[in-house]
């Protein structure tokens, strides 16, 4: 099965200590849609971000490690989200460009992907496009010794922040992906939707982009194998951030039913409340072993195991939503003021249900999968 070696143990240790470092302004840092220069400045300096790049090209490992990354997750979700993910999507943002891109292209922006001095994004999402990836509409063509690129992409994470994007786009009757950097000509980026849990999304449009060819990831028409791959990857990192998320809530739960009396007694004396953080801690448990179990399998056939990390990141995802719920009745009216690190849990546990797989569309692939294998 899986166990966590004392690499993993040390990145959980970095991890923990960056989480320390930014939880006394968490709050401030969640609200923002800009990167937050501490939370920045902290992550840079912890080096984790090497995690996500190959060694090759300055990371740590020659091969990515899905549990290393969960493991971080997890810990830095404990603390914020926004310090979640700018660590997560360093990784997400650049798996096609580490799987797909041209050694020359990799030299120019892993290491500094890897160092934190250029952020990168993933453009897949479009206006009208959401789950269903294979209806996108953005064009890739070629000309000459250039890709010219052109459409509407929505909801991406550090648009406006981040220093190139890996685009999805359709080139004839198939789908290739490009390296565009930010500053390029024909690339202009509003600011996302402002959401319940804040997040730096941008909306980007491609006027007649032109990058050169060798910006080019993947084979031409047969690039969305490079997005499949980077879900295997990270979709059970996804489900680590969960664990996180469910585990700060559980905590806030229980001190506050320690710290609390009614009826003469704590609050975690009574019946139907200690019950319920029994459960709520049953079902973080389970939820971390899973997703530990998920990533291990992934390592080392990512793809392979794609239904593993699909189940992970719905349990986890699902049961962090639970628990969180559970935790705001724990707090009665405590649980409802706004400000408050509960609430504040509460929304950012939302949007991890929807994004990398929303739980239906993931159930809807396992469920064709489990009447394949009956069959
Ligand atoms: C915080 C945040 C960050 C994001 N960052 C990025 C990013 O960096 N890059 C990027 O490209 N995109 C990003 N997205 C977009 C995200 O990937 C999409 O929201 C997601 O793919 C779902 O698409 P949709 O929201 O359009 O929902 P829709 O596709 O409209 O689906 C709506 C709902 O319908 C149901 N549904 C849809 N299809 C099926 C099906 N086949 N079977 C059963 N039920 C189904 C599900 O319940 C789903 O939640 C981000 C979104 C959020 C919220």
């Amino acid at each position: 099965m899986f166990e966590l070696t004392r690499e993993h143990l040390d990145a959980q240790a970095v991890a923990r200590e960056v989480a320390a470092a930014v939880a006394p302004y968490a709050d401030e840092a969640d609200e923002y849609t800009e990167v937050h220069p501490g939370v920045l400045k902290e992550l840079r300096a912890s080096g984790l971000a090497r995690h996500v790049v190959p060694a090759e090209y300055g990371g740590v490992s020659e091969q990515l490690d899905p549990l290393t990354i969960a493991v971080v997750r997890e810990a830095l979700m404990y603390s914020s989200a926004h310090l979640d993910s700018l660590f997560g999507m360093q990784g997400v943002g650049s798996y096609s460009l580490s799987v797909g891109g041209s050694d020359e292209l990799k030299r120019t922006w892993l290491p500094r992907v890897a160092a934190l001095e250029a952020i990168a994004g993933l453009a897949l999402t479009e206006p009208d496009v959401g789950s269903d990836l294979r209806a996108v509409t953005t064009t890739l063509t070629v000309d000459g010794d250039e890709l010219v690129i052109d459409g509407r992409k929505s909801f991406i994470t550090n648009g406006g922040a981040a220093d190139f994007y890996c685009v999805l786009a359709r080139e004839g009757d198939g789908y290739s992906m490009a390296l565009v950097p930010a500053d390029s000509a024909g690339l202009s980026i509003e600011p996302g939707a402002g959401l319940i849990a804040p997040h730096i999304l941008g909306e980007l449009t491609f006027d007649g982009v032109r990058v050169p060819a060798t910006h080019r990831l993947g084979v031409p028409g047969k690039a969305f194998s490079l997005m499949l791959q980077t879900l295997a990857v990270f979709r059970v990192t996804v489900a680590g951030s969960a664990v996180g998320l469910a585990q700060a809530a559980l905590d806030e739960a229980v001190r506050h039913a320690q710290e609390r009396t009614q009826f003469g007694r704590p609050l975690a004396e009574l019946g139907a409340v200690s019950q319920s953080l029994a459960l709520s801690w049953t079902e973080t448990e389970a939820a971390r072993s899973f997703v530990y179990r998920a990533a291990a399998l992934a390592k080392n056939d990512p793809l392979g195991h794609l239904d593993f990390s699909s189940m992970a990141k719905v349990s986890a995802t699902e049961a962090a939503s639970r628990i969180v719920d559970r935790s705001v009745q724990t707090m009665g009216r405590f649980g409802l003021v706004r400000g408050s690190k509960i609430e504040r849990l509460y929304r950012n546990a939302r949007p991890l249900r929807v994004y990398e797989g929303a739980t239906e569309v993931l159930l809807d692939s396992l469920a064709r999968r489990l009447n394949k294998k009956g069959r």
